[in-house]
């Protein structure tokens, strides 16, 4: 299952993040998911909860965000919603876009416990 490998992933940078910055008691854990993966932010958080489960990250929080969808286009650099106009850029006509979002997941912010 997809979204289980994702939430290992995020389990996995968070703790060595915690570690290696020696954080508090993780709160809420906030991700940003790119328009173009398939991530399904229910299915994510189910499988976070099932990972997280007796691990010290039990009952932290995932907010999950969706970036919109955004093409760039490769002649002049702007920046478009390609579902709005048929693939080619609205400012110069170009037909060769990139598309944002290669990355799949990134964490954007946790929220942590103050240190005593
Ligand atoms: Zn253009």
């Amino acid at each position: 299952m997809h979204e289980l490998a994702i939430a290992q992933d995020i389990m996995d940078t968070v703790l060595a993040e915690r570690r290696s910055r020696r954080l508090g008691a993780v709160r809420a854990i906030y991700v940003t998911a790119a328009a173009m993966s398939c991530i399904q932010p229910e299915a994510l958080k189910s499988a976070f909860e099932l990972l997280a489960e007796r691990s010290e990250l039990e009952g932290v929080r995932l907010e999950i965000a969706k970036l919109p969808m955004v093409a760039i286009c490769d002649r002049c650099g702007a920046l478009f919603d390609p579902r709005a106009v048929a693939q080619v850029c609205p400012t110069c006509g170009e037909g060769r876009l990139n598309f944002s979002g290669e990355t799949e997941i990134i964490i954007d912010s946790l929220e942590v416990e103050e240190n005593a």
